[in-house]
């Protein structure tokens, strides 16, 4: 195993300064408790097994990588691939870490599983987990959210999940979140939370990361088989950073590939009209850990937004904030209209239809082509963009 996967982060969950786990304290016990199995399972033959038969025979793994012929003649410069992450049960990434996660629960022998969502798709992901585990699963979700978001109620619903209405001030994701947490203080010894991503309290960044780094290890065998080579570049859009880290995870150790990650930089650059953490946050705290956030004049969270819902969030996992702090990865953005742009392009002319948040790193990679002549760039296709055509075609029509 990599080494640096292998040390960082620290025992208690530190990635240099950032993570960690500031929790209030009737939840201190059940987080040690998730610790506590986690080590041990990390380290089961019977617990990786039944996660290599879960991928294997339920989620469709190993997804493929796709030269993008079309698109790289385009763009005049370096050959772009994809690792297509859009093929994985449920059209992304996702899933890799709520089958996981549910299997953990199992393990643990809780027979439910709590979570918010933003855009509905972290809640579809778990309650695909828990529909074939046979878990009970309860997804809070802002009143807002789920007008705006409706085939994915329709799907968690359909799938046996209860989906919570949350009512509380700007009925959004932030809210969802504090319900479900509420909810889950109360039910924890049955239930476990699932995050959706490698943010939140230790061990949730270091536990998500690992399940998503078999996109990376994947992805770093079938490029040397498809080229004969490492890619020189690396990249993935940035929310949280799941899908970033699970990529990035399979060439950390090689020094000569460069990672970049791709932050919204939505319409514009003043506060509240993106969600660029790394790149205009500053050091504070969300959610019980230490990272990187957007913070309003008071120090609180700020708002943000972009035109990709499931990279609409202040903070950051602590593990991309610690790895842009040493420079082992660079981080940059790219606006709504970039990501419309490729949107688009890629539709039409690779006959692939990307989420909008994976849209940023396609708009990323067809920028930097030009200037890496004779190089390849491999990036993350994290999910497919079923769930945004709509929005897209009433809001902007089909493009050029
Ligand atoms: C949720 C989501 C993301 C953002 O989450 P990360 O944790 O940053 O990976 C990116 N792409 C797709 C398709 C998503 O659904």
């Amino acid at each position: 195993m990599s080494s640096y996967l292998k040390n960082t982060p620290t025992r208690d969950g530190f990635f240099g300064e950032y993570g960690g786990a500031m929790l209030p304290p009737p939840l201190i016990p059940h987080f040690a408790e998730i610790e506590k199995a986690y080590d041990k399972l990390s380290k089961s033959a019977e617990f990786l097994n039944d996660l290599k038969y879960i991928r294997k025979h339920f989620q469709g793994r190993p997804t493929p990588i796709s030269y993008l012929r079309n698109l790289s003649d385009i763009a005049g410069g370096a050959q772009i691939y994809a690792k297509r992450e859009d093929l994985n049960h449920t059209g992304a990434h996702k899933l890799n870490h709520c089958m996981a996660e549910a299997l953990l629960a199992k393990h643990m022998g809780k027979t439910k599983l709590i979570a918010e969502t933003g855009a509905g798709q972290h809640g579809v992901a778990l309650a695909t987990a828990a529909a074939y585990f046979g878990m009970e699963c309860e997804i809070h979700m802002g009143e807002v959210d789920i007008k705006k978001e409706h085939p994915n109620v329709v799907r968690m619903k359909l799938l046996g999940a209860t989906v919570v209405p949350v009512s509380e001030g700007a009925a959004t994701l932030k809210e969802a979140v504090d319900s479900a947490f509420g909810s889950y203080m109360g039910q924890a010894d049955k239930a476990l939370f699932g995050i959706g991503s490698v943010v939140g309290p230790h061990p949730f960044p270091k536990m998500v990361r690992d399940f998503q780094t078999i996109v990376g290890m994947e992805a770093r065998e079938q490029f040397l088989d498809m080229c004969g080579e490492l890619p020189d570049l690396v990249a993935a859009c940035v929310g949280g950073g799941s899908n970033a880290m699970g990529l990035f995870a399979g060439f950390i150790d090689d020094e000569g590939v460069a990672l970049h990650g791709v932050e919204p930089a939505g319409t514009s650059s003043k506060m509240g009209d993106h969600a660029a953490t790394i790149t205009y946050g500053v050091d504070s705290a969300i959610h019980a850990f230490k990272t990187l956030v957007l913070v309003d004049e008071n120090g609180d969270p700020a708002p943000v937004n972009t035109i990709a819902s499931g990279l609409d969030y202040p903070g950051v996992g602590p593990e991309h904030a610690h790895l842009h702090k040493t420079g082992r990865v660079s981080y940059t953005t790219a606006t709504d209209k970039e990501a419309l742009d490729a949107f688009y392009l890629l539709s039409s002319k690779e006959g692939i239809i990307p989420a909008l948040e994976t849209a940023h790193v396609v708009a990323f990679a067809m920028r930097e082509a030009k200037n890496y002549p004779a190089k390849s760039i491999l990036i993350n296709l994290s999910g497919r963009g079923d769930k945004d055509i709509d929005f897209v075609t009433e809001t902007y029509g089909f493009g050029e």
